[in-house]
């Protein structure tokens, strides 16, 4: 029996709205095999940065994909690069020459050991490019519910999308995204198993998280879309149980990062004009400050020298609405702007990372279903609909359940794991060595036979800086090697919110 491994992801689906009631598939999983309860994402807790770091194995200094939008100032001249995007992702790669991403990908390891890789996913075009983005010089299977023209590859896979008919467009913000999932749901059990037996496939929902952000993170039109995605999910599973478990597929389900609701609504433009800068969204003349949107603070400056750094790190520390800041480091904790911590400890540290990046501040309010999780944004919409990208324990407590013949059942693993163990989990599974760039470690406390001795508890460990009435506090868990981070806050994180996470292990 060969391997193989299967990833379900959820988009943004938070490990607490996983409940009998509401999704009894994937509840019905975690009997038989093993849930990882302290699972967290990278950051920024981004899609089309965590997307990266499953296929790389690692965080996003490793791999480059700093942001969902990022300036690149090593085009000439500096260019905004939006990895929604797929064309231009691939533009990229080739003119860099294949350093799009600086880190192996899964779709490259897999590639060189003579194994396959199927992507299908729900997502944009560029979020679905994101998980293999050489699936077409790679010749390997990447299929969209929406877009017919990123599937890859382009002649290997026609046959397929004629017998699935013409694909659904995207759901209008607000609709729930469900006839897309449904679709590749029926790409993957009646098509791409039985002629391909890919090694490793990957099918990602684009929901929960699109009705999360346009309807709320508890609002009906999400539950329906939870309920969906769970429903298609029983597909998988009820094959998997007659068929696929059999086979040697190792089951995964995951997500990608967790939402918090919005509830105040800012303006980073005005905060710097007010200081003085010339503020805009792309870099151009009698532009200073360039901020990218989005709900992770990102902004690069004309003149990133220490001073102007500072000056713009202070006029954000001086609002109410600022959370946790990163600047480049002055030493392995603090960042070069008083006050600010150093990228590095958030693993954010890369050529492409702007020159201050921030969370809007978060906090534990309730919203208005009763979910724990509240933060100032910016951004043109309504409050009270769900957002990601920073350190909240809620945005960064991501699913993650592991099944099959390998692994133990019916067992809760509370050591501390993230999305870049998932990749070097699957390689060792397949027998494939892991690439250099991948920085995850195997979770070797789920398998059922490991020689793996079990190694040390997990250290907590928490940072503090802060300067005139600003103060900002960072906690990650180490083990084994790796490092996570559970929670980030202005101020100091309540304790009712923190000990869910470090309690365990403190
Ligand atoms: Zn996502």
């Amino acid at each position: 029996m060969t391997p193989s491994c299967l990833l379900i992801g959820f988009d943004g689906l938070r490990p607490d709205l996983v409940t009998p009631d509401l999704m009894p598939h994937l509840c019905g999983l975690k009997a038989e095999g093993v849930t990882f309860a302290n699972h967290v994402t990278v950051y920024p807790s981004e899609t089309r940065v965590v997307f990266p770091s499953f296929v790389t194995g690692t965080t996003a200094d490793g791999h480059g994909m700093i942001g969902n939008r990022y300036l690149d100032r090593s085009a000439t001249p500096p260019r905004m690069v939006d990895s929604a995007d797929a064309a231009l992702l691939e533009r990229i790669d080739a003119e860099t020459n294949g350093r799009l991403m600086t880190a192996q990908t899964l779709g490259e390891t897999l590639k060189d050991a003579g194994k396959s890789l199927a992507v299908l996913a729900s997502n944009s075009r560029g979020a679905t490019r994101c998980l293999n983005h050489k699936a077409r010089s790679l010749g390997q299977v990447c299929l969209s519910g929406h877009f017919e023209d990123i599937a890859a590859p382009a002649d290997g896979v026609a046959g397929l999308l004629e017998a699935l008919g013409p694909l659904p467009p995207a759901a209008e913000p607000g609709t729930p995204d469900l006839e897309a999932q449904t679709l590749l749901t029926t790409a993957f059990l009646d098509h791409v198993w039985p002629q391909r037996r890919p090694d490793v496939t990957l099918l990602w929902y684009s929901e929960p998280d699109l009705s999360a952000h346009f309807s709320g993170v508890g609002a009906q039109e999400t539950k329906r879309a939870i309920a969906h995605v769970d429903a298609e999910f029983g597909r998988i599973l009820d094959w998997w149980r007659a068929e696929g478990r059999d086979a040697g597929v190792q089951l995964f389900a995951a997500s990608d990062h967790g939402h918090i609701s919005s509830h105040t609504r800012v303006s980073v433009h005005d905060t710097l004009k007010a200081a003085g800068f010339r503020t805009g969204a792309a870099p151009g003349a009698g532009i200073d400050a360039v901020i990218v949107p989005g709900h992770v603070g990102a902004i690069y400056q004309t003149d990133p020298s220490e001073a102007a750094i500072a000056k713009a790190s202070a006029a954000l520390m001086d609002t109410e609405w600022c959370g946790p800041v990163f600047t480049r480091g002055r030493n392995d904790v603090d960042g070069v702007a008083p006050g600010t911590f150093a990228r590095s400890l958030v693993m954010a540290e890369h050529e492409r990372s702007p020159d201050i990046c921030f969370c809007f501040r978060a906090d534990d309010r309730v919203d208005a279903y009763g979910l724990q999780g509240g933060t100032y944004y910016d951004n043109d919409r309504r409050p009270g609909l769900g957002l990601h990208g920073g350190l909240h324990p809620k945005e960064l407590h991501s699913l993650a359940i592991a099944a099959g013949s390998a692994f133990r059942t019916d067992a809760v693993s509370h050591l501390p794991s993230g999305v870049p163990d998932i990749a070097p989990t699957m390689l060792y599974l397949l027998g494939v060595t892991r690439p250099a760039s991948a920085t995850g470690r195997v979770l070797h406390e789920a398998l059922r036979v490991t020689n793996e001795p079990e190694g040390d508890q997990p250290q907590a460990e928490r940072f503090e800086t802060g300067s005139s009435g600003f103060r900002q506090t960072l906690r990650r868990l180490r083990h084994a090697g790796s490092t996570y981070l559970t929670g980030g806050w202005r101020d100091e994180m309540p304790d009712r919110i923190a000990s869910e996470k470090v309690a365990a292990h403190a």
